[in-house]
Order: C-alpha cells, then structure tokens, then sequence
C-alpha cells in the first residue's frame, strides 16, 4: 500500500509571538544590528520546518519566509529593482528590499484605517492586496526597458539551511505569468507599454534559477499561479504556453510543481491542466464543486496536490468531507500520484492555537491554526492511504457534531428572524427626495455642510489609557471619566471652528471592528491570533462563529453623551455589516450571505436605538465593501446584491427625516457605482483628495442620486491642506456634483493623525466651505 504524500505551499512567518514583527521594528528604529534580525529569520525558519517534520509533512517548502514580502523577495531575485533607488545592479539584499517596501518617508507605517491598502509610502513601492485576502504585496514596477537578472541569493541560501537540518525543501517561487500580471507599468514615456513583451527577457532569469537550484540538489520546486483563479486574456494564456515548457527543461533533474488557489479554474482548467510540469496543486476548498470536472480531465502522466484542508480560515477541517474527496482523487489518479495539502499558503493563518490560554474549550475544539493544520493534513493522508489513524477520525466527527448541535452556535430566533426578512425592510420608507426634504427642514444645515469621518486623534495618552484599563490599572469609572473629557474637548473643539455636524471622535474604540465584535453575541477573539497584513503589520481578526445577536445597545450611551454635548446634529457612528464581515474570520458552516444579514440586524438594532436616543444623523461605515468582491467578474453581480441588501437592512429602520451617512475609504466607484447608489445611504463620504478628484470620473456619466462628500484632506499624510487648495479640490468636485448635495470632509477617520495636523486641516477645511458657501450667496 503506498502511503499519500503531504506538503503545504507556504507557512506563516510571523512567528507565534509576532517575533518576526518585533525584531523588524526594532532593526528599524536602529535598536538591534542586523545579523541580530538575520539570526531571528532563521530560528523561525528552523522552528516552522520542526514543525512541519514533527506534523508529518513530507515535504515542506522554503523561500516562504520573507522579511517583508515575498513578492518584493522575487522583484529584487530578478533585479527588478525600480531605478528611482539608483541600485548599483549587484546584489539585491535585504537593505534594499526594505527600502523599496518603505520608500524614503515613513508615513505607511502611520496608516492603519484601511489595513494599508490606502497608503501612501513616498517613494516607496505601492502596495496592494494580495488577491482577496488581507495580505498586502508590493506591486512590482515595469518599464519598456526594465532587463532582469539573478540578482539575490536568498532562494538558495534557504535551501541550503534546510538542506542543513537534512530536509529537501521545496523552493516557492511566484510564477512568471503572475509575476508579470500582478505588476503595474510605471513607464511615462510608453504609458500603454505591454508588461507581457518582458516575458522573454524574465524567463532566462527563472531558467537560470531553476537550473541552480536542480544542481543543487532541489527534487521539487514549486511556482505560484493563482492567476488561475481569475479572468485570463489571450495575452496571459499565450504567457503561460510560451513559460512552461522552458521552465521544465530548464529544471532538468528538477520536479515543477505548480499551484493554484482561491478559486475555481473554469475556462482556465485546460489551460492549467495542459501545463507540461510534473505535479499541479489546486485548492480544493474554494474549487470543491470543480473537483469532479478536474479529476475527469486530470492527466495520466501527473501527480494531483490537493488542497483540502483551508489555508485561508480557522476552522477544524471536516475529515469526513474531505475524505470524501481524497477517496475520489485517488480512485482516479491512485496512490502514489496523489499529495494532500492545504488549499492556499498557511500565510493567511494564525500560527498556533497552542498559545490560546483564554478561548474556551468548547470553542477551541471548533478551530485549526496552522500548527493544527499541519498535523489534519497528517492524518487526513493517513487515512486516505488506508492506514490511517482512526481514533483522529472519531475524534474529528465527534468534534464536527459538537459544533453542528452546540447551541452557542444556533439560535432558532436569530434563524427564523433572517427566514422572515422581507424586501420592505431593505426599504426605507420614502425615496431620497422625499426623506431629503424632510432632512433639510429637520436639520438645518447650511450649504456645503462641515462634517468628518469619525475617528479624531488616538494619541498616545488616549492609547495609554486604554491599556492600564486593560491591565486592570485603570477603573472602570476612571477610563470612562478620561474617555468622556477627551470626547467633550472634542466636541467643543469641533463647535468653535464651526464644523457643522460634530462626530464624537470614537477615542473608546481600539478598532472599527473589534469594538462591535466584542459587543456581540457570536464573536470571540484570540489573544495571538495575528496573521501578517503587510511588512511588521499583523491584524487579528475576530471570529464570527455563532448567529449574531446585540445583548445591549453598544453606542447609545456614547452617542447621548456626545449629543447633550453640542446643540449640532451629532453624527452617530457604527462600522457596518459588510464590512464587519469581510475583516472577520467567518463561520464556514453557512453562507456568508447568511452571516451577514445577521450582522445587519444586529446593527439595525443599534441604528433604531440610536434614533430613539435623539440621534438624526447615523453614519454606517462600509470600509470594506468594496474589497469582498469576488475574484471574476461574473460572480460579482451575487456578492453586490447580498451585501447591499445587508447594508440597507441596516439603514431602513428609521424615519425619513433620520439622515444616514456610509463612508467608503476609496472611490474607485466606476465598476459599481450603481450598486454603491443602490445602498441608499443619504450621504457618502469617500476619499477623493490624494487623486485631485480624479476618481470622481465614476460621477461624470453616473448622476449619482443621494449627497457626497468627496474628501478634501489627505489623511494619510502629515500635510496640511490649505483654504485655498480645499476650494480647489471643491471646484472641481462642483463639476460633477450638484452644489446642493456637495459635503466638506476629510478622506477618512483621523485617528492616525496628531492634533497638530488635524487642528489646522479642519479649520482650514471650514474656511474652504465658507468662503464656497459666501461665493453661492452671492451669485444668487
Ligand atoms: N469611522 C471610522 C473612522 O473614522 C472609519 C474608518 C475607516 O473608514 N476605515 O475611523
Ligand atoms: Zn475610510
């Protein structure tokens, strides 16, 4: 009986203890040489192959560890190096690297509202994220005479410490056809320039690594194609048929494997199928309902990695229902050519739940970190070869049926309410004109109305606060008292330079997310559940696992509090259902679709309460919609009908005269402007100043309905705007955007920025508007 191969394409590096990030930083800051951080890349690298051998993994990768990013790593291996960092074209370390990822100026370090998908980096290479997950890569940089060559050593050099603890790694490597899609052209002089005619000066140098790294002894290499996953053009076919047939041959003694993950394949199976290497991975978690078209096309002459267990969330995998799909793998392909892995790199999972004190057991039965995934992909080969371990097997059902009957999970009234749900309550109860009417009388506002994002500065005294409350040193009734004095400066503040509708600067809210998830009934949070967002940065994310249900009220009280502060419409704040979701670690266990109508109840609650507090001004945040959209383009219409529905489930509680507010921290609106008009909200914030309203073009064919607010100051940099260019950016915003919708705002939250900056920003923010405001009286 031959026993089924495992392997996992990628482990996350950050360590259990975020040990990565910490040394970077303080390598950053000048505070620890730098063969210190050298040496704690490679006790983390040394720690991670442990444990893959001690899990069982029979072959386990290299060159998955970056210092920053592993798509950086592959630009400076090609010399891809952009030439505004005058490189002397040697060698392409880690110095260099960290300077492309963080650029002269520091300011992304500062960003956090948006996970960084919105910074800014100075001169340094523009970042983006990695498909649709949270990982974040630097986009690689083409122009028509960009030449590449072998410029960096570390591929090798990891292999060779593998090779010092007796392991055959598997070197991973970006494949060139995602390499080259996934860059950006950076090239004035020849704007339209085709990335692809680069292809056949990239390929020598991916010839010249692979054959290296075949004499150096590598049995396995694996290249990276998730671009399977998306809509290909004839350009990226032709790439993949001119690519691999000289990738093989240049490999020689050594064995290519390709991989794809994050979605199905569709027309792109053929192609994937077709590709002349040795071994091909594919996720068989977002691809499961492709599974039986694969297999029925899969070549006699490959072996099949199959990618069961999810590499992309955090539950317990289901042995049952992979095992299904193993057995039926290896009906059709056999033994010996059938691998078990993860479906994506283990990146975009946290380490380890052995470090997890303060999860309960019952929850803590439901989940699988990385190191827990090591060893269900262990067993689940173990047992598809048929001398498997069948203890683990009754232990897993047993674990699945506790999850699937745990009434901490089901709450038949939260099931039934979502069953109940009826197209009236995605309905407010007039249309915009009418409810605009209503608004205006209610509350007064001037022309281009004043208002901001919500978050004021978290400084460092505000943060410190939060954390002696945390450690217990802090009172429950001291940290409010604090909260509320800052909040009430804030407000104050905000009255005397007459910003028109104050927010209460959300100084109790750590994060936009965490600060409702722990609110609500259905969440809960690790302690060292952290997965790299980009560089140092790691997110936590919470964990949806049960139906939602709102025990309380979770802003009413600051939002009363704030109200009796000012006689101004104080804008009450909430992040919304969509966006909740999409920087949650989600249930698997029921459609997304389903979580989120239940978050949006939940939060329609909250927007009820708020109006019978004596709040007219709800502003429900969206960050996050946008990024949800499925990868190809004919899923995305689905994915817009069901989160827009969330969004106005959430909005349509309240009368007319109730103004809802939504905030979007991007505008690049054109591919769905009409399902963004869908949501309804009265009034839009987006962020609009650092592109000079360029990205208003959506609003030049598309008469957008309701009232915006383009943003007028750049809050991601220290920058201060002036009057005159925020009645600039305003001028041009009035081009598309009739005057009597036109709001004043800021691109986002604050709570990044110093009060040094913001004080200035608004205050020449409410000048613009009055000087705008004095220039529409006067024309009248
Ligand atoms: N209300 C939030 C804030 O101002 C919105 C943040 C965001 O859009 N990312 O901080
Ligand atoms: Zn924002």
């Amino acid at each position: 009986m031959s026993k089924i191969r495992t392997h996992i394409l990628g482990y996350p590096r950050i360590g259990e203890q975020r040990e990565l990030k910490k040394a970077t930083e303080l390598f950053w800051k000048g505070e620890i040489p730098r063969p210190a951080l050298e040496s704690v890349g490679r006790e983390l690298r040394k720690h991670a192959w442990r444990k893959q051998q001690e899990a069982g993994i029979d072959l386990v990768p290299c060159n998955d560890f970056s210092f920053y990013d592993q798509m950086l790593d592959a630009a400076c291996l090609f010399g891809n190096v952009p030439p505004r960092f005058s490189w002397d074209g040697k060698s392409a370390g880690l110095d260099l690297r960290f300077q492309i990822a963080r650029g002269a100026r520091e300011t992304r370090e500062q960003d956090s509202c948006c996970g960084g998908t919105c910074g800014t980096g100075g001169f340094a290479g523009e970042m983006t994220k990695w498909f649709d997950t949270n990982y974040h890569y630097i986009v690689p940089e083409f122009k028509a005479d960009t030449e590449f060559k072998l410029s960096d050593t570390k591929i090798f050099n990891e292999f060779h410490e593998a090779k010092a603890m007796g392991l055959n790694a598997k070197p991973v490597l970006v494949g060139p056809v995602t390499y080259l899609t996934l860059g950006k052209v950076q090239d004035s002089g020849n704007p339209d320039f085709d990335r692809f005619e680069l292809l056949d000066r990239l390929l020598p140098v991916y010839e010249d690594i692979l054959s290296r790294l075949a004499a150096e002894g590598a049995e396995w290499i694996q290249l990276d194609e998730p671009v399977f996953s998306l809509d290909l053009d004839d350009t990226q076919r032709e790439a993949f048929a001119a690519s691999y047939s000289r990738l093989a041959r240049a490999a020689g003694s050594a064995k290519l494997l390709v991989a794809t993950y994050f979605g199905e394949l569709r027309d792109n199976l053929p192609l994937f199928l077709g590709l002349p290497v040795a071994a091909l991975h594919y996720d068989a978690v977002r691809g499961e309902a492709e599974v039986d078209a694969l297999l029925a096309a899969f070549p006699a002459d490959k072996i099949l990695s199959l990618g069961v267990v999810d590499g992309r969330n955090i539950w317990k995998n289901n042995f049952d229902a992979s095992l299904g799909i193993l057995e039926k793998a290896k009906a059709k392909v056999g033994a010996e050519r059938l691998w078990v892995s993860a479906s994506s790199s283990l990146l975009h999972t946290p380490v380890t739940l052995a470090s997890e004190k303060k999860l309960d057991d019952e929850i803590k039965d439901w989940l699988a970190f990385a190191d827990q995934k090591l060893v269900e992909i262990s067993a689940l080969a173990g047992l598809a070869s048929g001398d498997g371990d069948q203890a683990a097997l009754e232990a897993n059902r047993a674990s699945q049926k506790r999850r699937r009957e745990s009434t901490r999970i089901h709450n038949p009234a939260v099931k039934a309410r979502v069953a109940a749900v009826t197209a009236a309550d995605s309905r407010r109860i007039s249309a915009f004109p009418e409810r605009q009417k209503q608004q205006r009388e209610k509350l007064r506002l001037p022309l281009f109305p004043t208002t901001s994002i919500g978050s004021f500065p978290q400084t460092a005294e505000v943060r410190a606060a939060r954390a002696k409350w945390k450690k217990g040193v802090l009172s429950d009734t001291d940290y409010n008292a604090f909260l509320k004095e800052e909040t009430r400066r804030c407000i104050e503040w905000q009255d005397e330079i007459g910003i028109d509708m104050p927010v209460h600067g959300e100084f109790e809210r750590n994060d936009m997310v965490e600060y409702f998830g722990e609110q609500l009934d259905g969440y809960v949070f690790s302690q060292f559940g952290w997965v790299q967002s980009y560089g140092s940065r790691c997110v936590k994310p919470p964990i949806l696992f049960g139906d939602i249900t709102r025990p309380n009220p979770m802003t009413v009280e600051w939002s009363t509090f704030a109200q009796s502060v000012t006689k101004n419409p104080m804008k009450g704040m909430l992040t919304g259902p969509v966006t909740i979701l999409n920087w949650s670690f989600v249930r698997d266990d029921q459609p997304r679709s389903v979580s989120c109508k239940q978050l949006a109840l939940a939060i329609r609650d909250e927007v009820v309460d708020l109006e019978k507090a004596g709040i007219r001004v709800i502003q429900i945040d969206e960050a996050a919609l946008r990024e949800g959209l499925p990868l190809r383009k004919s899923d995305w219409q689905e994915y817009l009908d069901w989160s827009v529905e969330s969004f106005r489930i959430t909005a349509s509680g309240v009368r007319d005269e109730t103004q809802i507010h939504t905030h979007m921290c991007y505008s690049e609106f054109n591919d769905i402007i009409g399902a963004i008009a869908d949501m309804d909200a009265d009034v839009i914030t987006i962020e609009t100043s650092r592109s000079n309203m360029e990205l208003l073009d959506a609003f030049v064919d598309f008469k957008y309905p309701n009232e915006i607010g383009p943003g007028v100051y750049d809050i991601h940099s220290p920058r201060v705007p002036t009057v005159r260019q925020i009645e600039d950016l305003l001028a041009k915003a009035g081009n598309v955007i009739p005057e009597g919708n036109l709001w004043v705002n800021p691109d986002c939250g604050l709570k990044t920025r110093g009060w040094a900056e913001v004080k200035p920003a608004l205050i020449n923010m409410v000048g613009a508007a009055h000087k705008l405001r004095a220039a529409a009286t006067a024309s009248v």
